[in-house]
């Protein structure tokens, strides 16, 4: 993947992308934890630099919802969209409804030329609402 993407291999490159697939939506606070269980001692830098560089590459996509931290997922060129829990920030992934991303159909695209959507459901998780057991 790196190599598709020109990137050059690095072992901080391959430990940060094997724990963004394996984490979806991992923050970077974890992704460092996760890179320094793999790798020894990696500076959070470091991290960071894969973390853009992979981001610009688009092998992996950033999302960051307002009031959270911005976190790391495999998932690219999809289009689709999380639902949020406003009590504890866990993260779910939705499917978009119908057809290849049908959001990208603004009723009103004010003349941009649009080439994603982003829609974030805010609400609370089965374990915060309660409802775990009965979901
Ligand atoms: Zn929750
Ligand atoms: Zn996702």
């Amino acid at each position: 993947m790196l190599r598709g993407a020109s990137l050059r291999i690095t072992r901080p490159r391959i430990a940060v992308l094997a724990a963004v697939y394996e984490h979806p939506h991992a923050d970077t606070h974890s992704l460092i934890g996760l890179v320094r269980d793999e790798l020894g001692e990696v500076s959070q830098q470091a991290v960071y630099d894969v973390l853009n560089a992979l981001t610009d590459a688009g092998l992996v996509r950033r999302l960051h919802p307002p009031g959270s931290v911005a976190r790391y997922e495999s998932r690219v060129g999809d289009n689709h969209h999380h639902v949020v829990c406003r009590s504890c920030g866990s993260i779910a992934d939705v499917e978009c409804a119908v057809g290849p991303a049908p959001c990208l159909n603004a009723s009103e695209d004010h003349g941009f030329v649009i080439d994603e959507a982003e829609v974030i459901y805010w609400g609370l998780c089965p374990e915060c609402s309660g409802k775990g057991s009965l979901a």
